[in-house]
């Protein structure tokens, strides 16, 4: 019997480590204001491991500010965020370190036009995370291959579509092998010709266990291919669930009112 309690108590802490492990980004009682405009009003939730969360909410609610947060760029006024088991709102943590863990592509000027394509891939790992030039070159090859766009390395920015060069920094933002990729809507300053091949490559990814938090508007494709919605209004979180449960259930009459203009 006492073997057995001895077990099943090893058993409940190794579950508990294990889904502590999966739990890759918790935001937690996150408050973020710009002078007195308060954008985050107390904002928990959390990404598991492999999950593809979309982050939904009207423009001006907050998404980017939340990625921001996530990545440093903004500091937090209140609450906590943690990646993995790291604090990284704690003041005492090294933001380079935490940054290079999470990749992150923005909605457009994600590659410098004054260089190529490889050059774009591979600089930040380089110079940013001292990875060694033939090791990153490499890497980077392997990532444009992956993507069909091996032929266009030499070829720069102004030489690629939208959405080959959305592509291209989502590889970039691949190359430390990020526990996290954060996508602020990065198929909307593109023709919406070329929005699916973006999105097909999120697909990819999502497909090879990467962890996907994004901001987006394409709401047929957060429906079903994210595992998750989390639905900001008005400064706090309306909506957290399967896009069944908040995009198709959801009797709150605001979650609604939402989705309508998308309908
Ligand atoms: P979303 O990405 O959902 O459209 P944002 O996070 O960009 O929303 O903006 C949320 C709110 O914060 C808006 O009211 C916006 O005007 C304000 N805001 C965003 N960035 C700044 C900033 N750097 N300085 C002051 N206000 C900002
Ligand atoms: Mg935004």
């Amino acid at each position: 019997n006492q073997e057995s309690a001895v077990s099943t108590a090893s058993a409940v802490a190794h579950q508990q480590q294990s889904s502590a492990h999966q739990t890759v980004l918790k935001l937690d009682q996150v408050r973020k204001s710009y002078r007195t405009n308060e954008v985050l009003k107390g904002i928990s939730f959390q990404v598991r491991a492999h999950e593809t969360v979309a982050l939904l909410g009207p423009s001006g609610s907050g998404k980017s500010t939340l990625m921001k947060c996530v990545n440093l760029l903004e500091e937090v006024n209140d609450g906590q965020i943690w990646l993995g088991g790291t604090d990284i709102t704690d003041p005492r943590v090294d933001r380079d370190h935490c940054r290079s863990r999470i990749g992150v592509v923005f909605q457009q000027f994600n590659l410098f036009p004054h260089m190529n394509v490889l050059k774009n891939v591979t600089l930040g790992a380089i110079k940013v995370h001292k990875m060694p030039k033939a090791e990153a070159t490499d890497k980077a090859m392997e990532l444009l291959d992956r993507i069909g766009m091996k032929s266009k390395a030499s070829a720069y920015p102004d030489q690629l579509s939208g959405g080959q060069q959305q592509r291209v920094a989502i590889a970039r933002a691949l190359m430390c092998d990020p526990e996290l990729l954060l996508l602020d809507e990065i198929t909307s300053a593109l023709d919406p010709m070329l929005v699916g091949e973006v999105l097909e490559m999120v697909s990819e990814l999502k497909s090879r266990g990467t962890t996907i938090l994004m901001a987006t508007h394409e709401m047929s494709f957060a429906h079903d291919a994210a595992d998750r919605i989390v639905l900001l209004l008005g400064g706090i979180i309306a909506e957290d669930g399967t896009p069944r449960q908040v995009m198709d259930e959801s009797q709150n009459p605001q979650t609604k009112e939402f989705f309508s203009h998308f309908r």
